[in-house]
């Protein structure tokens, strides 16, 4: 007879947020000697091997959960020495003054970090920390994703490790489960307990990292422009890391209208400017990957960040600070408060809701709830008015391109100087200076999708170095992708749905948005029998549900591999 798995508490996601709470559980235990057996589950083949961020980072929690964390040896690739904001035409560049940008951008003393190396350095804290404390049994697993959520009698109870259970062994349990999964599964928790008014809404993270021949580190800039000139969010990043290492990325908004908006090629286009080729020509690229950013922010969060059973963190719960691109100290600062919250129901020997909820109202009077509100609307002004990035962007961009950025914002001012004037005023009393508008309802990503969008003309960049510039099937190769025999982690739920998606672009010349906009060349349209259906090279997937996303006809899901299939984010 088989037996039933059950630990005190289960940590979906071998993730910042739940790594920092089982540390810090850790050392609350070994002070109170409190009994405890905790499980993490982490579905890469490593701790890190599938997390990738920029990354720029405060490292503020850091110092709360680690103080030492230099002699510790904390992995850093830089520290930030010069920070910049930029607009790009396509060949021109223009560092906005210090003075005129949001504070928020000012990375000057933050940490430029490879997150998948901080994972595993938080792993390795907890396995240390875990030998001092005999009281709690810490077991980690790698290779291990949880697949079903498992609600009994009202409350999570668990979560299933294989795709389709069998046995009581194919399930763990928990008294509490914390979620620092990204979504993956969460979502389901989320839907379950009807926990959200306002949709989600995310962004793709495109990310390379390039050896250069020249050394960058300590040199941090955020981009705005040049390729997104066609009205979608979203910009680009560069830091310089040590050993003369570079990462170059894009964070770009799913709510786009176009329908074929490829993230893959949008780093390609940003990468052939002329500022980015004279650092990367004539270097190699090392490792390419991406994941999605929750971005709705404090009106898109759910209403309880806890359920009978099961906490939610990170970017699962959607902290993250989209106007300062800052996720990561967020799910840490929520796994600390998270570990002292339980630690105290632990000790009560209570773990019912009511003992979860101080975890929402500690998190609500912290700063990540607390920025979480005052940038409510950041976000929204640019979906509110579309002439910000669609019109006056490219404006500021083709006088940067022709010299002058100073004619570029006249320019943009032009046919109706007074409209642009106050469009930018209404823009700045909503993301800066705390007007309210109450509530904000955003809508599904996919539904801004315009199928007849056309794409504004703008100029290619002059010239650049071939060699620098990766199709979507050679860049895969870089994602380090690796999948068991049999993998099926992508549903299509309807294949007739596909078949009729597919008529309504190909009648307009267009992709499908799943073929368009995957990362990673995982989707395709194959003829059976005179019949155009879709198709998938699952092989190739880098785990980053942006098709799920972006289908017009919420025809696919996303799941976690099994066996620690999947992409190798290590370096990322
Ligand atoms: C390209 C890019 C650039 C970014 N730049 C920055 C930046 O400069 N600064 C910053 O602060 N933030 C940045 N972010 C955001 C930041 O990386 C995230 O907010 C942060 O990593 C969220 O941490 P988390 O604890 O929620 O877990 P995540 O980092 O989302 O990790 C989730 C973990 O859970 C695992 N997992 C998922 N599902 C399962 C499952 N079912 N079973 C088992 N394991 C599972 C995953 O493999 C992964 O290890 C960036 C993000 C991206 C994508
Ligand atoms: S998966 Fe979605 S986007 Fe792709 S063909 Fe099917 S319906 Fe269209
Ligand atoms: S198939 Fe979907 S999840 Fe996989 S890489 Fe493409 S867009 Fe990302």
């Amino acid at each position: 007879m088989s037996t039933r798995i059950e630990y005190d508490l289960l940590l979906v996601g071998g993730s910042p947020s739940n790594l920092t709470l089982a540390f810090r559980l850790l050392e609350l235990a070994k002070d109170s000697g409190k009994k405890l057996t905790i499980a993490i589950l982490e579905k890469g083949k490593e701790f890190g091997s599938q997390v990738i961020s920029g990354a720029v980072s405060h490292p503020h929690v850091l110092e709360k959960v680690w103080p030492n964390y230099k002699e510790l040896n904390f992995p850093i690739e830089a520290v930030c020495n010069d920070s910049n904001l930029s607009v790009l035409g396509s060949s021109g560049k223009w560092d906005i003054p210090s003075k005129l940008y949001p504070k928020s951008f000012d990375k000057n003393g933050y940490l430029v970090l490879t997150l998948s190396h901080v994972v595993a350095w938080m792993a390795r804290q907890v396995q240390e920390k875990a030998k001092d404390v005999p009281n709690v049994e810490m077991d980690l697993f790698t290779g291990f994703s949880a697949h079903q959520v498992v609600i009994e009698d009202g409350r999570v109870a668990g979560v299933s490790v294989v795709e389709n259970p069998q046995s009581e062994e194919d399930y763990v349990y928990a008294k509490v489960t914390a979620f620092g999964d990204k979504g993956f599964i969460s979502r389901d928790v989320i839907d379950k307990f009807k926990l959200r008014d306002n949709p989600q809404i995310w962004s793709v993270g495109v990310k390379e990292v390039w050896q250069c021949n020249e050394d960058y580190s300590g040199k941090v800039w955020h981009t705005l422009g040049w390729p997104l000139l066609d009205g979608t969010f979203g910009g680009g990043f560069v830091y310089g890391m040590k050993d003369k290492k570079l990462t170059i990325g894009m964070v770009i908004s799913l709510d786009s209208a176009d329908p074929n908006m490829n993230p893959q090629l949008k780093l390609q286009e940003y990468k052939k400017h002329p500022w980015i080729q004279s650092m990367i020509s004539g270097g190699k690229l090392l490792k390419y990957g991406a994941a999605l950013l929750p971005e709705g922010g404090y009106y898109s969060l759910p209403k309880q960040y806890y359920v009978p059973g099961a906490i939610l963190l990170g970017d699962a719960l959607g902290v993250l600070n989209v106007k300062n691109l800052a996720g990561i100290d967020r799910a840490m600062e929520c796994g600390r408060i998270a570990a002292e919250v339980l630690h105290e129901g632990f000790l009560k020997g209570d773990t019912s809701e009511a003992a979860l909820k101080p975890y929402q109202e500690r998190l609500s009077k912290s700063f990540v709830i607390q920025d979480s509100f005052r940038d409510r609307y950041f976000r929204y002004t640019f979906q509110k008015n579309p002439k910000l990035l669609g019109q006056y962007l490219p404006k500021v961009a083709r006088g940067i391109d022709g010299g002058s950025p100073i004619s570029g914002l006249i320019s943009a001012g032009f046919p109706n100087p007074i409209g642009a004037a106050l469009d930018g005023w209404r823009a700045l009393s909503l993301m800066e200076r705390g007007q309210d508008i109450g509530p904000i309802k955003y809508e599904a990503d996919y539904k801004h999708i315009v199928p007849d969008f056309v794409t504004p003309k703008y100029d290619e960049p002059p010239t650049f170095d071939k060699n620098t510039i990766y199709s979507r099937p050679d860049a895969v190769f870089y994602a380090g992708t690796k999948y068991h025999e049999g993998n099926q982690h992508i549903d299509e739920f309807n294949a007739d749905v596909c078949i009729e998606c597919i008529k309504r672009y190909s009648a307009r010349n267009k992709a499908v948005p799943c073929v368009a906009d995957c990362t990673a060349e995982v989707h395709r349209v194959d003829v059976v029998e005179s019949v155009k259906r879709h198709g998938m090279s699952l092989e190739n997937c880098i785990h980053c549900r942006t098709c799920e996303v972006v289908c017009p006809e919420v025809n696919l899901r996303v799941k976690p591999t099994e066996q620690g299939s999947g992409p190798d984010f290590m370096g990322l």
